[in-house]
């Protein structure tokens, strides 16, 4: 049976390393600011921002929750971002996803300050991730996932690690992480999506899988060979009448069987997810480190 990849434990071990560098901040005169912005109320996005408000709190961050309505304007959007730009006291800002469709959401990620894009969505942190510029903000999903691979002992350097998906949110910023020429990275990457041919055969000849779909239960056994490390990104709902909301939360691995594979498996939920948020806190705090310079 594969070892439990457990985020929650690995999440509570960055918070930890927060907190000591927030607590060196504030003695700086410091606190370190996180505006979440949310347009409608679509209630996964609601409790996305409820929970990640909660976290700023709890580790005395300064935290800034804008709840606007659906109808808002892309001026209107606009206008708020430009003043939380400007805001001293905020030092990243994120604008959940999805917005209402009268928003342009990528107009509206190009007018975030790149400085505070601590989600790392805005071309010019995509460009620095390219380039290798550690100065750049990284998508808290992927920088997640390689956090996971390294606080458990993984080996990424010289392995064939495979992503399954290209989104801009996991697979492509994952896929170009873990080909850095740097400390934590270093794999051969091979990224498969929907058109992808002789798709059990490219996965079943990785060290690492990491799948990111969105497709309950996608990879199964045959996908994996024995002793593979497999990180299950996706989070997808199935009815379940036995539970109280009527559906549970999967994810894009069979996780049953795939565990008696694998050497070890992040379970979902439980895995990939708590190590999202706590990477949103770690984005934060660099934001705030690398606007008050002299920090
Ligand atoms: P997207 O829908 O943006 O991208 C999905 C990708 O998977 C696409 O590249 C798509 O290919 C590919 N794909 C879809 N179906 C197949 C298939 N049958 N075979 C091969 N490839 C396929 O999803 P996201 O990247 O935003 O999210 C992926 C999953 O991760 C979702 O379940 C999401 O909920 C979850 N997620 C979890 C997070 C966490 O914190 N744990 C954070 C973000 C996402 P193509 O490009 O060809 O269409």
């Amino acid at each position: 049976m594969a070892e439990l990849i457990d985020g929650r434990a690995v999440a509570e071990k960055v918070y930890a390393e927060l907190r000591q560098e927030i607590a060196d901040l504030k003695g700086r005169g410091v606190t370190p600011g996180l505006a979440v912005v949310l347009v409608g109320d679509d209630p996964a996005s609601r409790a996305y921002v409820r929970s990640k408000d909660k976290m700023c709190r709890d580790l005395g961050l300064h935290s800034v929750k804008l709840e606007l309505p659906a109808t808002t304007t892309q001026e209107d959007l606009l206008a708020h971002v430009a003043e939380l730009n400007r805001d001293a006291a905020v030092h990243g800002i994120l604008v959940q996803s999805p917005p209402p469709k009268q928003i342009d959401e990528g107009a509206i990620v190009r007018a975030l300050d790149p400085a505070k894009d601590v989600d790392g969505f805005h071309p010019g942190n995509v460009a620095k991730l390219a380039f290798g510029d550690v100065s750049g903000f990284v998508p808290c999903t992927p920088l997640g996932c390689q956090r996971l691979l390294i606080e458990c002992g993984v080996e990424i350097a010289g392995s064939h690690v495979v992503v399954l998906g290209r989104s801009m949110i996991v697979g492509k910023p994952l896929a170009m992480l873990l080909m850095q020429k740097a400390n934590g990275a270093n794999a051969t990457v091979t990224v498969v999506h929907s058109r992808s041919r002789h798709l059990p055969e490219i996965t079943r000849s990785a060290d690492i899988i990491v799948a990111a779909i969105g497709q309950a239960h996608f990879v199964q056994a045959e996908h994996v060979r024995s002793g593979a490390i497999v990180i299950d990104v996706g989070i997808n709902r199935v009815d379940d009448p036995t539970a109280a909301r009527g559906y549970r939360l999967v994810g894009d691995v069979a996780f049953d069987k795939v565990a008696r594979k694998a050497a070890a498996i992040t379970p979902v939920p439980g895995g990939v997810g708590p190590m999202t948020i706590a990477m949103l806190m770690a984005n934060t705090i660099k934001a705030c480190r690398q606007l008050s310079l002299s920090l």
